[in-house]
């Protein structure tokens, strides 16, 4: 066995005598020292793997010294309390300031198990001041770089009181508001917020704060080096966003209004021109009456899906929400996409896999999702197949997947980030491939969002596309419809 080396600190000399012969069969090295500074430092120097503090060298209110006698030198090795029999106080005192184990005094059993059983735990709470230690400069890491942000970011504890702010945070807020409850601070309200009740993990919101200006949050639960909870939380400024927005909406509302008057007015004069109201028609006169009525229809259904996106990209709309099965969700638009894959010639599968839990969602909204990105596999899928699979996402039980693939042209790597952008369309040789309005992709991120969802594309030029999205499933405690933009 290794000859570990022991030191005693204290004043009992029967307490020394007894752990020297004790240890002297052993050949274990013992030194004995006072608990004053310089006796310390001796024993420091002497290198042991085993400190035994006599607790009588403290004032008999004081803790522990842990801390004092890491920095004096004893950086790693476990500390062992000297109690006097029938101290139980004093134990329990020592063992709640950081010593690993204690001894009573006089010493009368062999004190070499406790010892040995105090290096093994020693080890253990090293390795966990460790990894606390770690924790710390992690957490200290993070808040050097939030502390620049020129965004707003803080920490809260679970009782939603502020923990930490950075600067741009202290700018909005005023500083001296830590210990403050956030939704106070931030909000002026009384009560916890809503969103901040409901998760108490991550979560994503909007808010306007004090500044006047507009922010999506995205929170995350971190740990502290005491292995406490804490939830961290950083803001984007988006009010230049709301901004275009607005401008945006505006736009796309007046003269998606002002086209449908002229436009039922084109439908009504077609209808009349081929009733032959007006006179009849030559073969000739009506393919081109046909071909203006054909024009007209499809603008028209330009401009409805304009309003459409209009109302769910500025989050104008309310989600009818219920507890409803995957299947029933594909049986709503399968038919319909089933005919338009056959009529392009390609294989069309739907897989939904057993015992899939029911999600808590609007059907018709995640519908159209579905319909959404199968219409795009169909349109861009010359030859091969396409098919829909629901399942469990994978290492996620707590959300299912709905997945659409497809065999076709693909969408090259440099713009895969970018089709989920309003309008966005991929141009090759300087044409569209097929028609579309780029609306299609980020109505479909808006309302998987809205519903607490993500969805997202995998893609390979020439080889094809995947695009899946993820629900949460129902759990029971999910209340009414979140509101859109949530
Ligand atoms: P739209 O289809 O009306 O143009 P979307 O927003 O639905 O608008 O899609 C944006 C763009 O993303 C499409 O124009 C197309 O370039 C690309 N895209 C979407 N789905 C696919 C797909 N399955 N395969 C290849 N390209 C796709």
């Amino acid at each position: 066995m290794k000859a570990y080396r022991v030191a005693y600190l204290g004043s009992d000399g029967d307490a020394a005598i007894a752990l020297e012969n004790a240890l002297k069969t052993l050949n274990f090295p013992f030194m004995r020292e006072t608990g004053d500074p310089s006796g310390v430092q001796k024993a420091v120097e002497f290198q042991p793997d085993i400190v035994l503090w006599d607790i009588e060298n403290s004032m008999p209110d004081e803790t522990f010294p842990l801390e004092v006698l890491r920095k004096a030198g004893f950086e790693r090795q476990p500390l062992v309390a000297v109690v006097k029999s029938g101290d139980v106080e004093g134990a329990v005192h020592s063992l709640a300031g950081g010593a690993v184990d204690f001894i009573y005094k006089p010493i009368r059993e062999d004190p070499l198990p406790r010892m040995l059983a105090a290096l093994n735990v020693g080890q253990k709470q090293l390795r966990l001041e460790w990894s606390n230690r770690v924790i710390e400069d992690t957490n200290d890491q993070v808040k050097g770089v939030l502390g620049n942000l020129a965004d707003p970011a803080y920490i809260v504890s679970p009782e939603y009181q502020i923990l930490w702010m950075n600067r741009a945070a202290e700018e909005i807020f005023g500083e001296g508001q830590r210990g403050g409850a956030c939704h106070h601070v931030f909000y002026d309200r009384t009560e916890p917020c809503e969103v901040c009740q409901k998760s108490k993990g991550s979560a994503r919101w909007r808010a306007m704060l004090k500044n006047g200006k507009s922010y999506r949050f995205i929170s995350a639960v971190v740990r502290n080096g005491r292995g406490e909870v804490e939830k961290l939380a950083v803001g984007t400024d988006i009010t230049p966003d709301e901004e275009v927005q607005k401008i945006h909406k505006t736009f796309i509302s007046n003269v998606s209004h002002d086209l449908r008057t002229p436009l039922a007015a084109i439908d009504q004069y077609v209808n009349i021109l081929l009733e032959g109201l007006a006179g009849e028609l030559t073969e000739e006169q009506r393919s081109y009456v046909d071909v203006i009525g054909r024009s007209s229809f499809r603008l028209h259904n330009l401009v409805e899906n304009l309003i459409d996106a209009n109302k769910i990209l500025s989050g104008d709309f309310k989600l009818r929400m219920e507890v409803v099965s995957i299947q029933d969700i594909l049986d709503v638009v399968v038919h319909l996409l089933q005919s338009q894959a056959e009529d392009r010639g390609l294989a069309f599968q739907v897989q939904v896999a057993d015992d899939l839990p029911p999600v808590y969602a609007d059907k018709a909204r995640v519908a159209q999702v579905v319909a959404n990105i199968a219409g795009n596999s169909i349109k861009f899928t010359e030859q091969g197949m396409m098919q829909i699979r629901a399942g469990f996402m994978p290492r996620d039980e707590g959300r299912v997947i709905v997945s659409v693939e497809d065999t076709g042209i693909g969408v090259p790597k440099e713009d895969l980030g970018k089709i989920f952008e309003l309008f966005y369309r991929v141009e090759k040789d300087k044409v569209y491939v097929e028609e579309g309005a780029g609306l299609g992709l980020s109505i479909s991120r808006e309302i998987v969002r809205a519903h607490g969802g993500t969805l997202w594309a995998e893609s390979m030029e020439g080889m094809g596309s995947a695009f899946h999205f993820a629900l949460p499933i129902y759990t029971g405690g999910q209340g009414q419809g979140a509101p859109a933009g949530q």
